[in-house]
This record gives structure tokens, C-alpha cells and sequence, in this order.
């Protein structure tokens, strides 16, 4: 049986937010303050439309966008980190569950040759539409109280690990890596023997010390993706 990885991509295999970072591309590098403040809670993908449209009406074309997202830094040690798990893919399945979209991450991971790592990049969908503004859906629906209405990462994980298991693929293990809020419901599915793997620092960590009732793995926080790679590396011992 295979482990199965699921990242995390903000802030975990990436060293910033995809989201923010794009207002780089705006003019002066700012957004208007009645967009800038236009954000609800829980309405994400609708704020990050906004912005979108936004940055097409100032005439920010796909090249440019895609000369600035591929900028962003990677966290240390991760892409040292994908190769290892890329030379493994007889021991490890590997996944995506982030709340940015798939252009952004296709660019990124194409552009550190690291995109065939992953069987899946569970995302937010995105195009560019017929003026060139690109444009942005929710990922899917979900009934989940605690998270954004474009995303629930537990019922991504969850129909993920159902769908393997319909196909005869079991996974020994789960080993869930991530930093942010939104990355606390999925690690609540993992189950003992799983591991959680929360950025040292991070709100996840923190989140996971306050919901400790909740959870049934194994924690191990971390600072750089070389400290993952040392302990996936004891997995396979
Ligand atoms: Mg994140
Ligand atoms: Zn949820």
C-alpha cells in the first residue's frame, strides 16, 4: 500500500499567497481601497473575481501575469523535497488541495518542472475568458459550516481517499501538509497512524493546539521542506 501526500499550496510548497501576490501586477502594486476592502468572509473566490476583473480592465494580459506568479518563491527546501517524492512515486501518491486555482498552479509547478509530482491539484477553476480577463468558479459545494463557500478541503480528501478505494487503491497512511485555517477540517479526517504535518508558526499549528479533542493523528510540525523530506524518508524505512 501507498502513502498518499496531500499538500497544501500557499504558504506550504510555495513561500507566499498566490492570491495576494497577483496584486503586484496592479498598477503602483496596490489595489483600489473599495476593492481592496471589499472581501466577506467566506466569499473568497468572489473577492479574488473582483480583483481579476479588475486587473483586465488596467489591461494586465496573461503574459504578464504569468511573468510575475512564477516569481514567487518557493519554501525552502520544497523543490528539493517534490523531486525526492517525484523519484517515489512507487511509494507515494501525491496530491494538491489548495484554495487558488488551477492556473496559477499549473504555472508554478510547470515552471519548476515539478507538476508531475502530483495525480491530482484539487483547486478552484480558472480561464481566461474571451477579453482576456481571467476568470474564476468555485470549486465545488459543500455542507461543511466551518469553511469558505468555494471549498470544504475535508470533503476534497474525503471523496478523494472513497474514490481510490472504489478503484482498489488503500493508502497505509496520510500525511496532510499545509499552514493555514482552512487546512484545519481536512486534517480532522485523518485517522491514527496519519500524520499531520502543520507549518511551525503558522495558524495551523495553532488552530490544531486549540481542536486537540478533535484529532487522531500524529502532529509534526515543520519549518522546511527538508525536515518533510528527512521524515517521509523514515516512513520508508
Ligand atoms: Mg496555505
Ligand atoms: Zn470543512
Amino acid at each position: 500500500m501507498k502513502i498518499l501526500l496531500v499538500f497544501d499550496f500557499d504558504h506550504t510548497i510555495i513561500n507566499d499567497n498566490s492570491d495576494t501576490w497577483i496584486v503586484q501586477c496592479a498598477p503602483e502594486k496596490k489595489l483600489p481601497n473599495g476593492l481592496q476592502d471589499s472581501y466577506e468572509k467566506g466569499k473568497w473566490t468572489e473577492y479574488m473575481g473582483r480583483i481579476f476583473t479588475y486587473l483586465g480592465e488596467q489591461g494586465i494580459r496573461e503574459d504578464e501575469m504569468k511573468r510575475i506568479m512564477i516569481a514567487i518563491p518557493y519554501t525552502p527546501g520544497m523543490t528539493e523535497l517534490l523531486h525526492f517524492i517525484g523519484q517515489r512515486k512507487d511509494f507515494f501518491d501525491c496530491i494538491i488541495i489548495s484554495d487558488s486555482n488551477t492556473i496559477f498552479i499549473d504555472w508554478i509547478l510547470t515552471h519548476a518542472n515539478v507538476h508531475a509530482v502530483f495525480d491530482k491539484v484539487f483547486t478552484n477553476p480558472a480561464a481566461f475568458d474571451h477579453v482576456g480577463n481571467l476568470t474564476l468558479q468555485n470549486f465545488h459545494l459543500h455542507h461543511c459550516a466551518e469553511c469558505p463557500t468555494n471549498m470544504c478541503k475535508k470533503k476534497v480528501l474525503e471523496d478523494f481517499v472513497a474514490r481510490q478505494s472504489e478503484k482498489g487503491v488503500q493508502y497505509s497512511k496520510v500525511v496532510y501538509i499545509g499552514d493555514g485555517g482552512n487546512d484545519l477540517c481536512p486534517v480532522t479526517f485523518l485517522k491514527k497512524g496519519d500524520i499531520a504535518m502543520p507549518r511551525q508558526g503558522y495558524t495551523l499549528q495553532k488552530r490544531i493546539a486549540k481542536a486537540m479533542a478533535f484529532i487522531n493523528s500524529s502532529i509534526s510540525a515543520w519549518s522546511t521542506g527538508t525536515e518533510i523530506l528527512s521524515r517521509l524518508k523514515l516512513l520508508l524505512e
